[in-house]
């Protein structure tokens, strides 16, 4: 088997609250092996969220290893921590976080202008990411001109516009009815296949869970295989 592109052991995450500590994450160990799409489900307070933030670099766990394409990412200084995660992993969270004042297609061409590229090298890719998500008539659109299900393809589109190797979604269509909640998951994981993209995707939704490669559920801590019922 390939090596993975995400590799996580013993991960633990415990906050400090007004009600004592709270231990959310007790070990938690998953492989995400180049172009597999998994599902984590779990109650709300399970601690989705946490793990998603940890495996994405955006937050320290108390103890345990990541490693991100083959480079062990734990104890990282935190520019580097954040280099690493803007050229390997995009994020796409519950509410879209698109930029208010600019259109769709610069909301995706910004982070490859960022990265390096030209206007134009970043506008055509972004066109064509948008094009796949069937946006092609709504590039010019603002955020607040799109409705929640295309807001939601921008942001999809946006965080594959660095070609990662890993997307990170949380509850990525937990806002939306669950007609319009389909047809972004189809996109999102019809738009992950073609870019060879390895995804772990938070949802509460079981019907969609069910389409996924395979599916993991948070327990007491812990991740365990589910089968759909
Ligand atoms: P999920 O995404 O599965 O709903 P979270 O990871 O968001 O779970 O949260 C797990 C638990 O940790 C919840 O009880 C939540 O209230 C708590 N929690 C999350 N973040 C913090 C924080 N920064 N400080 C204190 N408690 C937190
Ligand atoms: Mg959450």
């Amino acid at each position: 088997m390939s090596e993975p592109v995400l590799s996580i052991r013993g991960l633990e995450r415990t906050y400090r609250t007004a009600a004592g500590p709270l231990t959310v994450l007790r070990g938690v160990d998953l492989d995400l092996r180049p172009g597999e799409i998994v599902g984590l489900i779990g109650p709300s307070g399970s601690g989705k969220s946490s793990l998603l933030h940890a495996a994405g670099l955006l937050e320290h766990p108390d103890a345990g290893r990541i490693t991100v394409l083959g480079r062990d990412c734990s104890n990282l200084a935190e520019a580097e921590r954040t280099r690493v995660r803007l050229a390997t992993i995009g994020f796409v969270y519950q509410f879209h976080h698109l930029l208010p004042e600019f259109s769709a297609l610069d909301n995706v061409a910004l982070p490859q202008m960022i990265a390096g590229k030209s206007r134009k090298a970043a506008q055509a890719r972004a066109a064509v990411l948008l094009g796949e998500l069937g946006l092609t008539d709504r590039v010019h659109h603002q955020p607040a001109q799109l409705s929640g299900g295309e807001q939601q393809r921008v942001a999809v589109a946006r965080a594959l516009a660095n070609a990662p190797r890993i997307l990170l979604a949380d509850e990525p269509t937990g806002n939306l009815d669950p007609k319009t909640s389909e047809g972004v998951f189809e996109n999102l994981y019809g738009l992950a296949r073609s870019q060879g993209v390895a995804a772990l995707v938070a949802t509460h939704n079981l019907e969609l869970a069910g389409h996924m490669d395979r599916v993991l559920t948070l327990k007491d801590g812990h991740l365990e295989p589910w089968t759909k019922p």
